[in-house]
């Protein structure tokens, strides 16, 4: 029986791949437990795929999947964990920001029985404002959301066979998953590790993307945007009641008097600005619907070490949410 997977996501990480591949091995070995390391090439434009091509044919341990173009490290993890066949699986990334060495560590605490284990960093050498924002940004989702999410656990964490098939349950596109990760339940360990810088190579989130990831989050996981929605219409519909009634009480009193042209212009502006943003949060929830809708695969196969060369079918996926409909 296979003990341990180890599902490592790579988007152009040419430069890191072959350090991270030895390191992973040194950390493995001494464990003396049987392992495979699924690389998922999300669509890279450098040589990864090469590289991950040559490895799984030098170490008989080391499988691949190769996406057709870069779809998401979400969807990396989903296809590498589909892939996995141990009975424990640890995500990971492949820039060595996750230390190899911490995985034993994450074995040993899931023999003690628990079915996930984050390792979870702290912000050292992180720029101050990044910090700050994402500290801010975390207060704000906890106070909103459902699901709890922790400041700096990330995607590092060891899955027991268990919570990894309760993970591939849920069938949404739309994966936030640290969302998922948390919905899931299950005894959860975790210890902190020292922040390190990227090996080498550079990261893929930008300031963009870190905000669309981090609207992401607020949407995925709950409705109360729409309810803050109702909330903030209902007090403006109040207000503007008590002002209304104020002016026609002033009007009764001392007669006719028309100015007002800047509180009606600010109110016409204030009111429509509250409205458009209204109505794009209730966009981005129809938007996400129509995206479920379409059952879409979450990521189309190039090549994988089963089979290298294009797949007919357009891979598991395809095949999978085939299966999922007819079910249905
Ligand atoms: N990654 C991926 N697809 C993407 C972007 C990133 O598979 O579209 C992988 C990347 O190769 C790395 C991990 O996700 O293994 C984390 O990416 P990165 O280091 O750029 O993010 P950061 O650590 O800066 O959050
Ligand atoms: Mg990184």
């Amino acid at each position: 029986m296979l003990q341990v997977s180890v599902v490592v996501p790579c988007f152009n990480e040419t430069e890191v791949i072959d350090a991270f591949h030895a390191s992973l091995i040194t950390a493995l070995e001494p464990t003396g437990q049987t392992f495979e390391i699924c690389y998922v090439d999300d669509g890279s434009r450098d040589r990864t795929r090469w590289q991950l091509r040559e490895l799984t044919r030098s170490d008989p341990r080391v499988r691949y999947t190769s996406f057709s173009r870069n779809f998401g490290k979400e969807a990396a993890m989903l296809a590498g964990l589909r892939m996995s066949r141990g009975q424990a699986v640890v995500l990971m990334d492949a820039d060595l920001q996750h230390p190899p060495e911490l995985v034993p560590r994450m074995l040993e605490l899931h023999r003690h029985g628990y079915d996930q284990v984050v390792a979870q960093r702290d912000r050292t050498g992180e720029g101050v404002l990044r910090t700050a924002l994402s500290r801010i940004y975390y207060r704000l989702v906890r106070r909103c959301m459902d699901v709890e999410v922790v400041d700096g656990a990330g995607d590092f964490r060891l899955l027991s066979r268990h919570a990894v098939d309760s993970v591939l349950s849920l069938p949404e596109s739309n994966r936030f998953s640290k969302g998922i990760f948390s919905w899931i339940g299950f005894d959860t360990a975790g210890f902190t590790y020292r922040n390190v810088r990227r090996a080498a190579g550079h990261s893929k989130w930008g300031g963009r993307n870190l905000l669309n990831y981090g609207i992401d989050g607020l949407l995925s996981f709950n409705s109360r945007p729409l309810r803050l929605a109702i909330h903030t219409g209902l007090w403006l519909f109040l207000s503007a009641l008590a002002y209304a009634l104020w002016i026609i009480t002033n009007v009764a009193l001392n007669g006719v008097d028309a100015p007002g042209y800047t509180s009606l212009m600010t109110g016409i502006v204030g009111l429509s600005g509250i409205q458009l943003a209204t109505l794009g949060i209730i966009g981005e929830y129809v938007g996400r619907i129509y995206h479920e809708t379409k059952h879409r695969p979450h990521y189309v196969v190039r090549e994988t070490d089963a089979s290298p060369g294009p797949l007919p079918s357009g891979g598991p996926s395809a095949s999978s949410v085939g299966q999922a409909r007819s079910e249905s």
